[in-house]
């Protein structure tokens, strides 16, 4: 038996000492479970780790941390998700592009965090809909590239657990020992989030503590406030009908999730509970529209762990792609398990994916449909820098709405890039940031992120379309 997480009373916490035998790397369990097939496939966007056995050293250290997150907690996700395949729920995920080390913080997590239960209050109280969700945190540190060399000739950036931002030939080596770090960034990153929302940062009572001054003036700020004060009335009037259920109103669950791109991490931080495989680097994890080939490493490895997962898909993706998909991760067609992102781009949207929702459909495949307006939708601006404009991602979403509205499902939830910080990235939105406005506070590591400007007034526009 590969490992006892069972056995621990917290293992989301768990201590290493708890564990007496390092157990071995391919146990039975292990190889009936075939978790380690993927490394015998081909594999698009390997990290150039060098050294393997570097890797192999500190995949062993891994392999016995305590995880980063529970399987029950994954399990529960996966039932929430199986809501909103059924359209009684809306899933909410959004995040930075990519975690840094530095960026790493706890006033970066929190305002990020903040941003997404802000949205999520729009939506919920927006459309009467419960919204499950899921953050781009503790773990999003790789990043797939389209190509092997920056604008510099330099060895591409391909995220804090493989290599460094900075602009040398010597930061830009991939270091296996990256994964350490990247481990225990996100365990502290999952830690403080916990310990914060435990503590009421998400009670409905201090909603309005959530609008930040740069936001409060604005108007997806005023709108926000506006909310805010008919919530304190919503719960004045329950609670005066002595209905209130205070902890649900103090407490909401924020769920993790990361590309499952560094597969080296996530087979490492795989754990077996109740003869079932569990990626425990993460709640949710999905594949990229670069590694979700049928037969590739990325696909199998998914294929093989009890998560919650989804997959990209860009406009070349083929309705029979899709379907193929669905046979292969979710098998058993389990609601919840699988979530479809489609990520098409503005112009797009309209004619490539309707074929596949129907196709999808007709199948009788359960997914959750989700929209990921931001990576379809990427040029460089006049100025050189990588940005997005508000107005494509806006239409996107709408393009996406229609689709569904016009096939009959569930139009499900929304991926999005955004930070709690008042950056430059994205063109437009009520602020009006133009081309000259980018380099003021443009600070991503890799992608363009919407501001929390930008981010509520996408959630505005949701709420709306969900309402109908
Ligand atoms: C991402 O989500 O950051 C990403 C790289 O997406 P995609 O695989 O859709 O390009
Ligand atoms: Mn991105």
């Amino acid at each position: 038996m590969r490992h006892e997480w069972h056995q621990l009373s917290h293992p989301a916490v768990g201590s290493p000492g708890l564990q007496t035998s390092r157990p071995t790397a391919d146990s039975a369990e292990d190889v009936a479970l075939g978790l380690d097939r993927w490394r015998e496939l081909p594999r698009a966007q390997t990290p150039p780790w060098g050294d393997p056995a570097q890797v192999a050293e500190v995949c062993t250290v891994l392999d016995t941390v305590p995880s980063v997150v529970a399987p029950y907690e994954v399990d529960q996700l996966r039932r929430r998700l199986a809501l909103v395949c059924e359209g009684k729920a809306f899933l909410l995920q959004g995040g930075d592009c990519a975690e840094t080390f530095a960026d790493n913080t706890e006033s970066h997590l929190l305002a990020n965090a903040r941003t997404l239960l802000q949205m999520a209050i729009v939506l919920t109280y927006g459309a009467s809909l419960p919204v499950v969700k899921v953050a781009r945190v503790a773990g999003q540190y790789t990043k797939p590239r389209s190509l092997p060399t920056d604008a510099r000739g330099l060895p591409a950036y391909r995220g804090d657990m493989i290599n460094s931002l900075e602009t040398t030939p010597e930061a830009r080596v991939a270091d296996p020992q990256r994964m350490i770090r990247a481990y225990a960034n996100s365990a502290a990153a999952m830690n403080m989030l916990r310990a914060y929302l435990a503590g009421g940062l998400a009670d409905l009572h201090a909603v309005h503590d959530w609008n930040k001054d740069f936001v409060r003036q604005s108007p997806a700020g005023e709108r926000y406030e506006a909310i805010a004060r008919e919530i304190d009335r919503a719960i004045a009037f329950i609670r005066a009908c002595g209905m209130t259920d205070e902890e649900a109103l103090r407490t909401v669950t924020l769920y993790c999730s990361h590309e499952a791109l560094a597969l080296e991490y996530d087979r490492a931080l795989t754990r077996i509970s109740d003869r079932r495989a569990y990626g425990l680097s993460g709640h949710f994890l999905w594949i990229g529209e670069r590694t979700r080939q049928i037969d590739g490493a990325h696909i199998d490895f998914i294929s093989r762990i009890a998560n919650p997962i989804g997959v990209k898909l860009g406009p070349t993706t083929t309705p029979d792609e899709a379907i193929e998909l669905c046979e292969k991760l979710n098998p058993e067609n389990v609601p919840g398990r699988l979530t479809l992102i489609s990520r098409m781009g503005n112009h797009r949207v309209r004619d490539a994916l309707p074929p596949i929702v129907a196709k999808v459909t007709a199948a009788g495949a359960k997914v959750v449909w989700q929209c990921d307006p931001m990576h379809g939708n990427t040029h460089e601006s006049s100025n050189g820098y990588k940005t997005r404009h508000f107005d494509r991602i806006v239409d996107e979403v709408l393009g996406y709405f229609e689709v569904h509205r016009g096939l009959e499902t569930h139009p499900g939830g929304l991926h999005v890039e955004l930070t709690g910080e008042d950056v430059t990235e994205c063109l437009g939105g009520a602020q009006g940031i133009e081309d000259l406005d980018l380099p003021d506070r443009y600070e991503t590591a890799c992608d363009p992120r919407l501001n929390t400007q930008q981010s509520l007034e996408l959630a505005f526009l949701v709420a709306e379309m969900l309402r109908g």
